[in-house]
């Protein structure tokens, strides 16, 4: 039996659907459902709990987390630290949205141990806000940040969207300056990604949204590590930069291949060799866990080859890149990926160059 470090939590509520997102939400649902569901959870981990378990880490991701109440979460963490074992200082971290928390409801999760908080901010231009159809207002987001910053939550991430749609270089500065200004340890910038199954995906398809080619894309990525690097933020994987010793163990867990319980509607887990998702479907995931059953629906097996396709997909997206030695019979690529820039070699490891983060999806494909 493997010890599992990481519990990841999925909140499947949503006030609205964003045009570009494709995570498993749900909207106008009654927040009677919300009281139910966190019990839910609690069932779940009922039926994990001969495990072993030495948690360093609890994720609330979304969906919307923060369309709880904070009690609701307090709760939550407080119960599962009654039924399973947990380190004695976890990371525990909630996704917040910028219209939904303020100081009193920071204080209720300060409370309950939370001290990770990561804001769904995305820009501070109203053009771009605009752009990707969110509701807040750039004031939002700074009342977020300073509640959370005045209880005591030091450790904040704000998420940073770039290659929207009319947005400049210029326009990338002046958030990169909003950003920086700010008491925040950890910065996630996400390149907006058109995916087929999204409205946005569709107006992209029918040439209605267009967005940046890739030389302006390439550009804005070396322009944010550059400005994050100067101020102070280390990148430490492809789209993540933070200031010293604030890497968010959540992230790591997944991208180390480290084994981890997921709870609720959709939630990956990696246990015992194994990883498992569990249903999209609200209404099963209740009742099928209420019946006392675990609610995974999809299930694959991680033979020592596939964990080797992991390691080579997931490590190139850190910045310590990868072990030269399991990608050993791939030398001809490699000697041309780093001729080419994309690249380099460095103590015996494989390590993207920004060039080369831009084309990650096809080099890892090459390798495995
Ligand atoms: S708030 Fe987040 S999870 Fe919900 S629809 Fe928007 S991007 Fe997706």
């Amino acid at each position: 039996m493997i010890m599992l470090k990481g519990i990841y939590i999925h909140i499947p509520f949503c006030s609205e659907k964003c045009p570009y997102c494709d995570f498993v939400s749900i909207v106008d649902e009654n927040s009677d459902i919300h009281k139910k569901y966190i019990d839910s959870i609690l069932k779940e981990i009922d039926l994990y709990i001969d495990e072993d378990f030495s948690v360093r880490s609890i994720y609330f991701g979304g969906g919307t987390p923060s369309l709880l109440k904070p009690d609701l979460i307090a709760s939550l963490v407080e119960n599962i630290s009654k039924k399973v074992r947990i380190n004695n200082k976890p990371e525990i971290t909630v996704e917040v949205n910028p219209e939904n928390y303020r100081f009193a409801d920071f204080k209720i999760l300060k409370e309950a141990g939370i001290n990770r908080i990561s804001i769904g901010s995305q820009s501070f231009l109203e053009k771009n806000l605009k752009a990707l159809g969110r509701k807040h207002s750039p004031e939002d987001v700074l009342k977020t940040v300073e509640s959370a910053f005045k209880v005591g939550i030091e450790n904040i991430n704000l998420d940073l969207i770039y290659g929207i749609t009319g947005q400049s270089l210029s326009d990338l500065e002046k958030d990169l300056k909003a950003y920086i200004s700010l008491p925040v340890k950890h910065i996630s910038a996400y390149m907006l990604t058109a995916y087929e199954n999204t409205p946005l995906g569709v107006e992209v398809e029918k040439g209605r949204y267009l967005l940046p080619d890739d030389s302006l894309l390439l550009d804005m990525f070396k322009m944010i590590d550059e400005y994050l690097e100067q101020n102070g933020f280390s990148r430490y994987e492809i789209s993540n930069w933070a200031k010293g010793g604030y890497q968010c163990r959540h992230n790591l867990f997944y991208w180390e291949g480290k084994q981890f319980l997921g709870l609720g509607v959709s939630a990956w887990s990696y246990v015992n060799g194994v990883r498992f998702g569990n249903t999209n479907n609200l209404r099963l995931y209740l009742k099928i866990v209420n019946e006392g059953k675990r609610p995974a629906v999809f299930f694959e097996k991680i033979t020592p080859e596939e964990r080797r396709k992991e390691r080579i997909f997931l490590g190139l997206r850190l910045s310590k890149g990868i072990d030269l030695d399991i990608v050993k019979d791939k030398m001809p690529f490699i000697e041309q990926i780093v001729n080419e820039g994309f690249a380099q070699v460095k103590d015996g490891k494989l390590i993207l160059t920004p060039e080369g983060i831009l084309i990650s999806n096809y080099i890892s494909s090459m390798l495995i």
